[in-house]
Parts: C-alpha cells; structure tokens; sequence
C-alpha cells in the first residue's frame, strides 16, 4: 500500500513504509514458523535469535567500540532519567546537569530524587533557543557524569557534536538523535534514547554504556534496570517488549540498505536545511533558534497566532499530520526523522508556501 499522508509527529513518529509493509505481510506467520510474532516466546530460540540480531545491527551500524554493552530495555527514556541515575552514580554525590530545554529540565527533576544536581550549563534565560558556549560551562569535577540532551524534541536545539570535555563521564539522551547521525564514542560514557523516533515503536529503549561503569550501580536498583544484571541477561532478564524489538530489528535492517547512518545525516541535513531555508525567507514563520544549534530532527516554527487554526486545519486537508508544536510551546513543529523523505519535506514545503500565499 502507497500512502499519502505524511506524519510529522514527534514521537511515536512515522516509521519506514516499507517496514510497515514487511510487519503487514509476517505478522500472521513470521519465518514460516506458521506462528506471529506478537505470540512468540521470549525464551524461544527463535526470539533469542532475534535478540542476538538486533544487538549486533546495533553494533555495527553505530560502530559501538568493543568496551560498550548494548542493553534493549522496557519503558522509555522517562524511566532511564532515574535509572541512569541509579546505575550511574556509585559513591559520588553530585552530577552535573546541561540545561537545554524540557527533556533536560525533565532528567533533572528525576535525578534529583537520587543525588544533588550541579547545573553546569543552562540556556533558560535565553528561552532555550541556544546551547551555551561550552568555554562557558562550569563543570564540578568530583561528580559521576555530566549528562546532556542531544536533541531537544520540543525546543528544537541539538549538539552538533559530542562536546569535547575529558575527564568526566558523558552521559546523553540520544532519544531524538540516535540513529541519525554517526557517534563518536571517544568520550562517552553512556548514550540512551526510547525507541518510538528514529528506530521503532514505543515501549522500549536503547542503552549504551561503557563497561567499567557497570559497577556502579545503588543496591536498591530494580533488577530489570540494573545495567550489569541486564548485561549478563543479554537483555532477557525479565519478559522484553518482543515486538518493540522486532519493529526495531526491521528498521535497522532499513537503515543499513539506505546506506547507514552516515547516509541518514547527509539526508536529514538536506531535508531540515531545506525547510530552514525556506522559513527564514518567509514573512510568516520564524523559527527562533540560535543558527548553530537548530535540531535536525524537530523544527518548531511560529506564526500570527491568528493563522494557527486555519493553518493546520488546511495542512491536515493536504495530508500533512501531526504539525501541531508541543501543549508546552505551542506554534507548529514539523518533526523529521529518517523515515521522512526528501520528497515528503518538499511537500511540506510547497504547502507552507502555498498557505503563506494565500492567508
Ligand atoms: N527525552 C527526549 C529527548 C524525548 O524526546 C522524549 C520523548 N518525547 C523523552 C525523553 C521521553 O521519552 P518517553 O516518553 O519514551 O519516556
């Protein structure tokens, strides 16, 4: 089946048509097993295979160095804000925290249920449209980490790069970014992101961490959630979100025959320069962000609110979903992950200027 409509959500967000297409065809009798996969044990060796695959399409397509484990885990990134926290923190007392913007500020209010928080950077006063300076950051340096977030779904503000700091942990939510850009692991301690944008459905998550901090963990931390004991499990200590894991298998397989990651930073720099492009010459619509640190992934942009109905009223009559910014923010956000195309970003052009025209 072609479809028309486009989805702009910023997460569950669109996925590949063509693995949608693979699900509709397997879901009743995958692998010639005569059975689904929704209905396939985890135990089975069949799913452990599965399990296997996944973590090693993982590895390759991000280059994950040996001295990585790579943990599939339930719940989203939500839940690793204090599971981090708890595997990360052993006996230091403080972490240091940047803050760009919602999900930032969301970790930080997670993390200080377990440990003190050093914000070592913040960009709240300039309302979140930029990343500060990192000359600028005053990072205490007896603490477990400094944790980051790559890509700021709602404000729309993304690193450009893993900031170059030695000596300190780094720990970033990738939730928005994984996938569509190469990582340089050199400084990294551990990465995470939720599956539901860039590789797959909601109900799972992504954890990459570095060995030597699997000994970190607090006692009381659930066993489910404890990185070492997930670690020794291969990701199968309790019943894992077996279709979540499917769903991503396919997606990375997708991802490879496009040409890997590397091949998804060319496109998703194109695409997001495209509509940049475009709304900085309208007289409509703005987008605020500091030029250096403008998301790749989620572009919110305002317009006379007076328009905001008519707008996206009209954008839903083309088949342009979801284009609704975040219930915090408010204005629009196009989100634009991998599975968006080239083409479908054109047409998301060609209708805001066909609305900027014609209102
Ligand atoms: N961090 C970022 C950057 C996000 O975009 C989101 C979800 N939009 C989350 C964390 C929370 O993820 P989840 O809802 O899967 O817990």
């Amino acid at each position: 089946m072609k479809r028309k409509l486009i989805n702009f959500n910023a997460g569950p967000a669109a996925l590949p048509e063509s693995v949608l297409n693979t699900i509709d065809q397997q879901i009743v009798n995958w692998q010639d097993m005569g059975l689904s996969i929704l209905e396939l044990g985890h135990r089975t060796l069949e799913f452990s295979a599965l399990a296997e695959k996944l973590e090693a399409s993982v590895r390759r397509i991000l280059k994950v160095p040996d001295d990585f484990t790579i943990l599939m885990l339930p719940g989203g990134a939500n839940v690793l804000f204090s599971m981090l926290v708890m595997n990360l923190i052993g006996d230091f007392k403080t972490a240091n925290y940047i803050n760009t913007g919602y999900w930032s500020k969301a970790a930080i209010k997670e993390a200080l249920k377990y440990t003190d928080v050093h914000i070592a950077a913040s960009s709240e006063e300039q309302g979140y449209n930029t990343i500060p300076d990192i000359d600028t950051w005053d990072i205490t340096k007896d603490a477990a980490f400094l944790h980051f977030t790559d890509n700021e779904t709602i404000g729309g503000v993304e690193f450009s790069q893993i900031p170059a700091i030695e000596n300190m942990v780094l720990v970033s939510d990738m939730t928005s970014s994984l996938f569509s850009k190469p990582i340089d692991f050199k400084r990294i301690g551990c990465i995470y992101a939720s599956a539901q944008k860039n590789f797959g459905i909601a109900g799972m998550s992504l954890v990459i961490v570095r060995r030597d901090l699997l000994d970190r963990a607090l006692p009381e931390t659930p066993s489910v959630f404890h990185f070492a004991n997930q670690d020794k499990s291969k990701s199968l200590l309790a019943t894992p979100p077996t279709f979540a894991f499917y769903v991503a298998s396919l997606v990375l397989d997708w991802i490879e025959e496009e040409g890997g990651v590397e091949s998804m930073a060319e496109r998703n720099l194109e695409k997001s320069t495209i509509l940049y492009h475009f709304l900085d010459k309208s007289n409509l619509y703005h987008n605020p962000i500091d030029k250096k640190h403008r998301s790749r992934m989620n572009i919110p942009f305002t317009m006379d609110s007076s328009k905001e109905s008519a707008f996206f009223n009209e954008a839903k009559k083309m088949g342009l979903l979801y284009l609704e910014g975040h219930r915090s923010i408010g204005g629009a956000r196009a989100s634009i992950y991998n599975a968006i195309s080239t083409e479908q970003v054109n047409r998301l052009v060609d209708f805001l200027q066909y609305f900027e025209t014609h209102y």
